[in-house]
């Protein structure tokens, strides 16, 4: 049976680093090949993303933080086969309803860039011109200003800012194409670097610390029975490094699969030496419609069909990564 992890649509942005997630996403769609982040307090206070992708056009500034304006959807069957990150178009929107939100950008088309703020959805006064590169930066500030509760339950700024770390980190390794930066406003330490066109094992290197090269493990392969493209890449990581890291992208989509991950901690306690710190990077494309996105706003859960059997599929490639090391 599939496990179906489907969570009523509640809250979109819980918390700062989901608010991360969306933007990026959004600038990944904008095909940017450079994204940095600036964090103060956590996201709380400041959380701004600045891309060189395509950039918004003027005429769409009014609408973007509107509930359900997204321009990456345009019939109903379109639904069935999302390429790109976002469809709903309730991200921007939902982050313009509990923070202050401010988004400056420039198209090829345009001759100068445009600079707005939005409140509640709401354009404040109209586009203002100025002198900026291509693409996109969007600043939130004062998140949950408006929601008391929540404010007062994200008091570690520190928790917030590792989950941010963790975001940043996770999308840069899945796309090594793309630079990723990291910082604290005002401060000069990088948190997160990466340069576009690296490999997954610089950035996993440049991110987690040392890579132990002879447990590097890695599958590339197409199950045709399945609709199942897979990247696999495995190593193991220094005494520095948590006890097991996994990050699972369906379809380029940054998920939770707790069954999985689980299942695989399993198989490395029975195999690697006890101390052995894995790391574990899958990549899983398939087939649009059997993928199920339309789960939860933030898209963290998703259901698939197959999984029982993608899942064993994953296992034994693992498995016989390992062997044919140890063999
Ligand atoms: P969705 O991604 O589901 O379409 P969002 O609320 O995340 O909805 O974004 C709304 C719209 O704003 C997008 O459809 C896109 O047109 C535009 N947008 C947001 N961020 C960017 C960006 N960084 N670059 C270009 N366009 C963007
Ligand atoms: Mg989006």
């Amino acid at each position: 049976t599939t496990i179906v992890n489907r969570i009523a649509a509640g809250e979109v942005v819980k918390r700062p680093a989901n608010a991360l997630k969306e933007m990026l996403e959004n600038s990944l769609d904008a095909e940017a090949s450079l994204i940095q982040v600036v964090v103060k307090d956590g996201g709380m206070k400041l959380l701004q993303i600045q891309d060189n992708g395509f950039g918004i056009a003027k005429d769409d500034l009014s609408v973007v933080c509107e509930r359900f304006t997204t321009s990456k959807l345009e019939t109903f069957d379109d639904l069935k086969s999302i390429c790109t990150y976002g469809f709903r178009g309730e991200a921007l929107s939902s982050i313009s309803h509990i923070a202050h939100v401010t988004i400056v950008t420039k198209t090829d088309d345009e001759r100068c860039g445009y600079k707005v703020s939005y409140a509640d959805g709401k354009m404040k006064g109209i586009p203002v011109p100025c002198g900026v590169n291509r693409g996109t930066q969007i600043t939130v500030e004062n998140m949950f200003y408006n929601v008391p509760t929540r404010h007062r339950m994200l008091k570690n700024f520190n928790e917030e800012f590792s989950r941010i770390r963790d975001v940043v980190a996770r999308y840069a390794i899945h796309n090594a194409n793309v630079g990723f930066s990291l910082k604290k406003y005002g401060r000069d330490d990088v948190h997160v670097k990466t340069l576009a066109n690296s490999t997954c094992v610089d950035n996993i290197r440049s991110i987690y610390g040392n890579v132990i090269a002879r447990d590097l493990m890695e599958a590339k392969e197409t199950d045709e029975t399945l609709q199942l493209k897979f990247h696999i890449l495995s190593t193991s990581l220094d005494y520095h490094a948590p006890q097991l890291t996994f990050l699972l992208f369906i379809n380029h989509r940054l998920v939770d699969a707790e069954g999985l991950r689980k299942e695989l901690d399993l198989l490395y306690g029975l195999y690697l030496p006890v101390g052995t710190h894995p790391f574990i990077y899958i990549s899983l494309e398939m087939a649009p419609e059997n993928v199920d996105v339309n789960v939860h706003p933030t898209k963290h859960s998703v259901f698939y069909l197959h999984e029982e059997a993608i899942n064993k599929k994953i296992r034994l490639t693992i498995q016989q990564l390992i062997l044919g090391k140890q063999g």
